[in-house]
């Protein structure tokens, strides 16, 4: 089966089931700074000298919550944790934290990207979106 990515600007898909992908951004080549996604300027220094880059799938965990109401639409359960993991290139990187629990959570811990297949409430279309993991545990 073919899956496609959630976000074609944030997340390219290299293989076809939606198991495996790389993190895209930009890097500003006046500055250096790099920014998940797309973007039209540098937010550092708002030079419009950007260049697509890939960004690791990996970081550490800057901060993280236990969300109890959801965004309309979320196809996931609830209650879930949302955490914000810093990659090494700078950029913090929003997400659901899967398979593991609250407790178990700590700031500063590695981090590791998870690629999962949703099925989305508008299409029917499985998608594969990018959440994070602790890095080392089981897949
Ligand atoms: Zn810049």
């Amino acid at each position: 089966m073919t899956v496609t990515s959630v976000d074609t600007t944030r997340l390219r898909l290299t293989a076809q089931d939606g198991s495996d992908g790389v993190l895209l951004g930009t890097r500003c080549t006046e500055c250096g700074v790099y920014s998940f996604g797309a973007a039209v300027m540098c937010l550092h220094c708002t030079s419009a000298a950007l260049e697509e880059t890939t960004l690791s799938t990996h970081g550490t965990l800057y901060s993280y919550t236990l969300v109890h109401v959801p965004p309309g639409g979320w196809p996931g359960p609830v209650p879930y944790i949302l955490g914000q993991v810093e990659l090494p290139e700078g950029p913090h990187i929003m997400a659901e934290i899967v398979d593991t629990s609250f407790d178990e959570l700590s700031v500063g811990m590695p981090m590791t990207l998870a690629l999962q297949n949703v099925t989305l409430p508008d299409g029917g279309e499985e998608k594969a979106v990018y959440k994070w993991r602790l890095k080392g545990g089981s897949a």
